[in-house]
């Protein structure tokens, strides 16, 4: 088995891996002013099939995050749709998977200088990612010193590259000082989000969550989680949060493309609840998996079929 696929998607058309290369001169500037997604495609519960979780949706945000940074990026929805398709089934994907997009600055250096001439360059390649929901997942957390980015800062509601540094930075922290995650505040002192994942919290059987101008990412996974607990009928508050309602809390959890959903059962060394991972996020997490893998028809619309 290959470590990497057979193809990448650039610019318009399949490549070999190999030769999908860029100038080593282009590091750096090219990156930094960069936008991507992540999203994840799920094989069904019989194995034979597989589906895009929210793809449009996803798609959008990347074209969202695009003008935001000034890249003009010419793909229709529907074009990044049919590119995403056309590269699984080209690498004959038949697993759970992340697919990663990305759009950077092209041309050369006296083109980037400048907003009107800006050219965007995108590229999309995927790796296998198995799901971890419904395997009992807990993470300890600790709120970082690191302050989230606001929005006059950079535009923390897009997948801007160069926002990842922070998160990076918290993340480091956390490690470094024996945790699994952190948990960022706003420059206000409020609870913002994870450095790759929005946070939910449940205190007196209600979802709570912060609003999105807590200095969160426009989350999709956020958004599918608020709709499935409003059908499941638990109200769900979307407002600022302060840090010691999360000690205080019954459960919290994490929500993400790449987190899934990630229940978290110690914060700063206080118990979430019964230190385990709670009914809601339990509830929820199973809810999803049946999701993903295409068992639920009343969320059928969330998936776009590769096979
Ligand atoms: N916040 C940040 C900073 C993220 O990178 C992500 C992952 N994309 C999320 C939240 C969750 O967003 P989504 O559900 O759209 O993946």
């Amino acid at each position: 088995m290959t470590a990497h696929p057979e193809y990448l998607w650039r610019n318009g058309e399949l490549v070999k891996w190999e030769d999908a290369t860029i100038h080593l001169t282009d590091l750096a500037w090219g990156a930094v002013g960069a936008v991507f997604e992540g999203i994840r495609a799920y094989t069904t519960a019989d194995g034979q099939g597989l589906n895009v979780f929210r793809l449009p949706e996803h798609m959008q945000r990347l074209r969202d995050s695009s003008r935001l940074v000034r890249l003009p990026l010419s793909y229709s929805v529907d074009d990044l749709i049919g590119f995403t398709i056309e590269l699984l089934r080209a690498n004959n994907v038949h697993e759970d998977t992340y697919i990663f997009p990305l759009v950077h600055i092209g041309g050369d250096h006296a083109q980037r200088n400048d907003p009107r001439s800006l050219v965007a360059a995108m590229y999309m390649r995927h790796n296998p990612s198995v799901t971890h929901l419904c395997t009992g997942l807990a993470h300890h957390a600790r709120v970082s010193s690191w302050t989230r980015i606001s929005d006059n800062v950079m535009p923390p509601r897009i997948k801007n590259i160069s926002n990842y540094r922070n998160g990076q930075l918290a993340n480091y922290e956390a490690k470094l000082d024996g945790y699994d995650s952190a948990i960022l505040l706003g420059p206000q002192g409020k609870v913002s989000e994870a450095p790759g994942a929005c946070l939910m919290m449940v205190r007196h059987g209600k979802l709570i969550t912060p609003d999105t101008t807590s200095g969160i990412l426009d989350s999709i996974t956020r958004n599918a989680v608020i709709t499935l607990a409003t059908d499941l009928g638990i109200e769900v508050v979307e407002r600022t949060v302060d840090r010691t309602e999360l000690y205080l809390a019954d459960e919290v959890f994490l929500c993400g493309t790449a987190a899934e959903i990630t229940s978290i059962t110690q914060i700063d060394h206080f118990a979430i609840g019964s230190g385990e991972m709670g009914p809601v996020t339990s509830q929820l997490e199973s809810l999803l998996l049946s999701i993903f893998r295409g068992e639920n028809a009343d969320y059928a619309h969330w998936l776009t079929p590769v096979y």
